[in-house]
């Protein structure tokens, strides 16, 4: 690598911990040299304007960065895009959120209609059990694979175990890595990775609201494998160790990144279990290891996905509070009648959408989603998915991966 490819990413982690400053939990995980850490933190709080004028520099820095690898270059310039967009939201420019959301993760959000939430309805009200209304029918049907705590801790190392095998075979996950479980209460989501460095994460689940028997192997996927874990472990390996692309021992909440690896994430189990396998795996080991065979696992995997059909809510929930200046009541009452949610699980989706840092956030699951579908759609999924664990991919690459394809 040359010296001042290695000096834009010294940067570029420099101002992203200047940021972290004024926006605490911007940087999501760091592992790279610690001395650029501690330098950051011995320049404290530098004013907005000098930090303005530092990323502008950068930007420029990157666009001439002669001979740089194209997609680095790319996936830097991107990144630099969105941290442009966080300081002009510090200092306090009043931005539409899709302007917003479009320079942070380099994407273009839309309002979904509703009529895509009522068709997933439909099919909801052909598969979930006869009884009241559309929402009660939804969450007695939740409370019926609603399983304690304990039981959750006896099932998932077994869970762990298959997806992790399966992620192995697919995938080149590095020998070294692990993950370790904590249980945690009263936090805004519902679970967490956090990348720790050397092949390592600690995931957090959320025991706030109750947990479900089929959300146990989505959470692992999501968070483990071949999700957040997955991704950050395969690209410390391929991307620092083999590359010393040094910005990718740093992952921002921010940018254009998280779009992919929360595709990655969304669609993790799919890449592992078609519905055929995920049924068969539910109906012989999983159900009857918690003693719910009584449960149909065919219903589980169809409602699954009916449920994902009604992706895009929270985008428009996250429009009408900050784009709308709707009431946060007329937020969850729409929640009410789209998401057929309880009233708990409404604020705690409240709560987390009213978080500055995550109200843009919460695009990036129903966008990531879609983009790696289309992706998907185009060419072998496995050499895509490959591509997307190993490769310093942005949104606007997948998009171009799209249509050379098409
Ligand atoms: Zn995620």
């Amino acid at each position: 690598m040359k010296e001042v490819d290695r000096s834009l990413a010294e940067e570029y982690i420099l101002l992203a911990f200047a940021i972290e400053e004024h926006m605490p939990g911007y940087v999501d995980a760091y592992f790279g040299p610690q001395t650029w850490q501690e330098q950051a933190k011995q320049a404290g709080k530098p004013p907005l304007q000098d930090l303005t004028e530092r990323t502008a520099r950068l930007a420029n820095d990157i666009s001439q960065a002669d001979g740089m690898d194209a997609q680095r270059k790319d996936f830097l310039a991107r990144q630099v895009k969105g941290m442009q967009m966080s300081l002009r939201l510090l200092r306090g420019e009043m931005v539409p959120l899709a302007e917003e959301v479009e320079a942070l993760y380099d994407v273009q959000p839309v309002w979904v209609d509703e009529s895509n939430f009522e068709q997933a309805h439909k099919e909801l009200d052909y598969l979930l059990p006869r009884g009241g209304s559309l929402a009660e029918r939804k969450q007695e049907w939740n409370r019926a694979l609603e399983i304690p705590v304990e039981k959750a801790k006896e099932l998932l190392p077994a869970i762990i175990k298959r997806l992790r095998d399966l992620t192995r075979q697919k995938f080149n996950l590095p020998d070294a890595e692990d993950f370790t479980l904590e249980f945690v209460s009263d936090r805004p989501w519902s679970a967490y990775n956090w990348y720790l460095g050397g092949f390592r994460s600690r995931i957090d689940i959320n025991t706030d609201l109750p947990l479900q028997i089929n959300e146990l192997a989505n959470l692992i996927a999501h968070e483990g494998y071949p999700g957040h874990h997955t991704e950050l472990s395969i690209k410390e390996q391929k991307l620092v160790t083999e590359k010393n692309y040094y910005e990718h021992t740093i992952a921002l909440i921010n940018s254009p990144s998280c779009v992919v690896s929360e595709g990655i994430a969304t669609s993790a189990l799919e890449a592992l279990f078609t519905d055929d396998t995920l049924n068969a795996w539910y109906r012989d080991e999983f159900l009857p290891r918690a003693n719910m065979s009584h449960i149909d696992s065919k219903r589980i995997v169809e409602i699954g996905n009916a449920l994902k059909k009604a992706g895009g809510i929270m985008g428009n929930v996250s429009f009408m509070l900050y784009d709308q200046h709707k009431s946060e009541a007329e937020a969850e009452r729409y929640l009410q009648r789209y998401a057929l949610s309880t009233e708990k699980e409404r604020k705690h989706l409240i709560r987390f959408v009213s978080n500055p840092l995550s109200r843009s956030y919460v695009f990036t699951y129903d966008i990531g989603y879609d983009l790696l579908e289309e992706l998907f759609a185009h060419g072998d999924h496995d050499q895509y998915f490959k591509r997307l664990l190993e490769e310093p991919v942005t949104p606007g690459q997948i998009r171009e991966w799209i249509q050379k394809d098409s």
